[in-house]
């Protein structure tokens, strides 16, 4: 099945279940303060669960875009590393909203996954709550005698807390949840090792693909908690994921969703993909960050010096950096990705391709601006280095808080003069920079500060030196 079926499959299952599809929320989000960007198919319907809005439709189902480079859900570190968490996915969900509970959607699910995706039974893991002693929370027996009419005893786990319970915030909805976990080892490697080990243990082929949530409680200010009195079931599965055991894949980069993008950047590059891990993990990162770019800008963000444009631009700009050190690409270039991926999301997501050109050019200017910043700092590299034995801390950090470098670049610019650097003094030099900057917020009550003042200054927020001073 092609990426387009498997989505078209999902909807028209759940739609056959009399689901009502709606469209996908804009992941820029601009009316909550707890929230930057959406994170999860749910967040539309926050309202409703919180009984604030009322239910048009008892069933529900949908693909979301969602984002996880801010706040509770942070993928971004992880993005292009591993071969399973994006920042921009889409999240396959349905919901129902005081109509069915557990047994649908458990059956629902099996039925989806083993019929009409055809994923191998002998593959797949299902958790359930294990309960919580300290919270006399229940073991979800409940989810695990639904489970155990379709799927062997031994593959249904017990998890904690932290994977299994779902909790909206501090107060609010909440309940047990049951994930769906796919081996995607060789039989061999299977044999050898029981999947039961592996479910979640950042296992690069045996992942969650479906998280089911049954909203049951609700949590009170004083920290008890009381039953709904409607129960409702969120459902979300990771749809690049889902691809991915379909088309039978050791890598969410090597199905067709990622595959136009990894190609193209690998026929301009000259690079072919699968050549080394660096330039592998550059193509992925950039075939990645043009979707959570493009649909941010789609949707409203355009990159900026502050909160969610300042997000959106250290994306951007991490990715042009994999570009400029680890292919080769001195150009401005990661644009040239809008217009395929527009075509690709045509149908689904028709926002990119109405503003196509819109937010190419944005893109570009954006490329042009840091790429001159970076030319102008490897030639203050050049001049320094001259008779130089070693790089100075001092001066590494002085072309990551200016020039905008991560340490690697000036790493990579150093072995190829044969030159250390000095890497104690580099990070005194910037925890003394954390510390600057966390004394001028302390007085500032924006949520961002002038680091420096000179021409190629430019605003900073204060979580840069997390990200920002490393690309890998
Ligand atoms: P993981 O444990 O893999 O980080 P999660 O438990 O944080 O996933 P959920 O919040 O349960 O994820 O979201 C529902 C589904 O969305 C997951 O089961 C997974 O398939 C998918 N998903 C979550 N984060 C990402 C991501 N960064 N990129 C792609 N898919 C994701
Ligand atoms: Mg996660
Ligand atoms: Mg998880
Ligand atoms: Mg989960």
């Amino acid at each position: 099945m092609t990426n387009r079926e498997i989505r078209d499959a999902y909807l028209n299952f759940f739609k056959s279940k009399a689901h009502q599809i709606v469209p996908s929320a804009p992941v820029v989000i601009k009316n909550d303060p707890t929230l930057m960007f959406t994170n999860a198919g749910m967040n539309q319907f926050k309202e409703l669960f919180l009984g604030q809005t009322a239910i048009t439709y008892s069933r529900v189902a949908d693909t979301q875009r969602c984002l996880r480079v801010s706040g509770k859900h942070n993928d971004l570190e992880e993005v292009g590393i591993d071969t399973y968490h994006h920042t921009l996915f889409e999240m396959l969900g349905n919901w129902s909203f005081g109509d069915y509970f557990k047994k649908e959607a458990i059956e629902w699910a099996w039925e989806l996954l083993t019929e009409v995706y055809k994923l191998d039974k002998n593959r797949l893991y299902v958790t359930i709550f294990e309960g919580d002693a300290t919270e006399s929370l229940q073991r979800d027996d409940e989810a695990y005698d639904h489970w155990k009419k379709w799927i062997a005893e031994d593959r249904i786990l017990l998890g904690n807390k932290k994977d299994n319970f779902w909790e909206m915030g501090e107060t609010g909805p909440c309940g047990p949840c049951s994930e769906i976990h796919y081996d995607m080892r060789s039989e061999q490697e299977r044999l050898n090792q029981p999947g039961q080990e592996l479910v979640n243990a950042d296992h690069p082929q045996v992942i969650e693909v479906w998280n089911l949530v049954f909203m049951q409680f609700n949590r009170l200010k004083s920290g008890d908690l009381e039953f709904l009195p409607a129960k409702h079931v969120d459902t979300g599965m990771g749809f690049e994921r889902l691809v991915r055991a379909i088309q039978n894949k050791t890598s969410n980069y090597d199905t067709d969703v990622f595959q136009p993008l990894i190609n193209f950047i690998s026929e301009k590059s000259g690079i072919p993909y699968g050549e080394a891990e660096t330039t592998d993990i550059a193509m992925r990162v950039i075939s990645d960050h043009i979707r959570a770019v493009s649909f941010a800008i789609a949707d409203g963000q355009l990159p900026s010096n502050n909160k969610a444009g300042y997000v959106i631009r250290r994306i951007l700009r991490r990715a042009v950096r994999y570009a400029y050190t680890f292919l080769g690409f001195k150009n401005p270039f990661f644009n040239e990705l809008v217009p395929l991926l527009a075509q690709q999301f045509e149908g689904v997501f028709d926002e990119l391709i109405q503003q196509q050109s819109f937010v190419q050019k944005v893109i570009l200017e954006e490329e042009v601006s840091f790429l001159r910043t970076l030319t102008t700092g490897i030639s203050r590299f050049e001049s320094y280095v001259v008779d130089k034995e070693a790089i100075d801390g001092q001066f590494a950090f002085e072309l990551f808080d200016t020039y905008g470098f991560p340490i690697d670049l000036t790493q990579l610019l150093a072995r190829e003069k044969n030159l250390d650097v000095d890497m104690v003094a580099f990070q005194e030099a910037l925890q003394s920079q954390k510390e600057r900057s966390r004394s001028a917020t302390a007085v500032d009550t924006g949520d961002w500060v002038l680091v420096h003042g000179n021409e190629e200054s430019e605003f900073l927020g204060y979580d840069f030196l997390e990200t920002d001073c490393q690309i890998i």
